[in-house]
């Protein structure tokens, strides 16, 4: 398939990455399907994505008129088999492998035969994602970076068996959202996430051992290293829940110790103190109007 067959794109979860592969895509000119079994999160995700475009318009990123052409193109759908009637499928569902599994099962089953899938899982295989779908070489990786709308990098990894075809579709795809495509290897974490989920495990380790305050532990890395925000900021911002379960994978694909959770990692986890989505982790956040 050529890009310029691509019509319509389907997304499969209205969470945070999820609204803003949905904004991007809008704006880029495809009409775009949002998927969420959760209808809460379908109804927040419009709202968001609603404001996103307002804070575009304000920075000058799109006119008045192009921010509400681009609503226009957005549907909702309560139902998987809406998003199957699309050219290009992006997944951005919990990161839990079982639940992907049988997603990329499902949407094998009812996409168009010539439709790609696309996962935007932060660690888990895309070549398994690949098998389970019954398409191999129509399914890649396409890992957006978070907030989608801002960030310019897009990972794009091939598994085992993608088409060379698939992966030229992909790059292309990116440079039309007017991102930055890097292709990475089919491994655990790709590239960044292999830096930088050991970085944040490794601050909530000092955390833990009372080596700083997490103002102190942020404070220390924005203004010593440069880095634009600190590690247990970010992680509030990802979701603790997220940055577990790629702690977990990391640990169990690669087998070194070195990548094991921090147990304090875990405990905020079931504490349900998961970052700015709950209003609490390593920090707490007014909730969002
Ligand atoms: P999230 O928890 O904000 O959103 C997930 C959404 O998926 C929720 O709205 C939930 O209702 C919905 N959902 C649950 N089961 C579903 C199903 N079966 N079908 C459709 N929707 C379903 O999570 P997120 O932070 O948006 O992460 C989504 C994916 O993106 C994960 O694979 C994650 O690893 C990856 N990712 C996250 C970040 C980040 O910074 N958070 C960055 C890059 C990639």
């Amino acid at each position: 398939m050529k890009i310029d067959e691509i019509k319509r794109v389907g997304v499969v979860g209205a969470g945070q990455m999820g609204r803003g592969i949905a904004q991007v895509a809008a704006a880029a000119g495809w009409e775009v399907r949002l998927f969420d079994v959760n209808d809460g999160a379908l109804e927040s995700g419009m709202k968001k994505i609603r404001d996103g475009l307002t804070k575009t318009v304000e920075k000058g990123g799109l006119s008045k008129e192009e921010a509400d052409a681009a609503l226009g193109r957005l549907r909702t759908a309560g139902r998987l088999e809406l998003v199957a009637e699309t050219q290009l499928v992006i997944e951005a569902a919990p990161e839990n492998a079982d639940l992907k599994l049988d997603l990329f099962k499902r949407l094998g089953l009812l996409c168009k035969p010539e439709a790609i899938l696309a996962s935007n899982t932060s660690s888990i295989s895309i070549t398994k994602l690949a098998a389970a779908s019954g398409r191999a070489t129509q399914v890649i990786g396409l890992h957006f970076m978070n907030p989608v709308p801002v960030m310019r990098l897009v990972e794009v990894a091939p598994g085992m068996d993608t088409s060379d075809e698939t992966v030229a579709l992909a790059l292309a795809v990116i440079k039309r959202l007017g991102k930055t495509p890097v292709v990475s290897k089919d491994a655990s974490g790709f590239i960044v996430n292999r830096v930088l989920i050991p970085m944040i495990n490794e601050a909530v380790f000092a955390l833990q051992e009372g080596t700083g305050t997490p103002e102190a532990i942020d404070l220390a890395i924005t203004e010593g290293l440069n880095h634009p925000v600190g590690p247990l900021a970010l992680a509030d911002r990802i979701g603790l829940d997220t940055v577990l379960a790629i702690c977990e994978v990391l640990h169990q694909d690669l087998g070194d110790p070195k990548y094991r959770p921090c147990p304090l990692l875990r405990k905020y986890v079931e504490a349900g103190r998961l970052g700015r989505k709950t209003g609490r982790g390593f920090y707490t956040y007014q909730p969002e109007p």
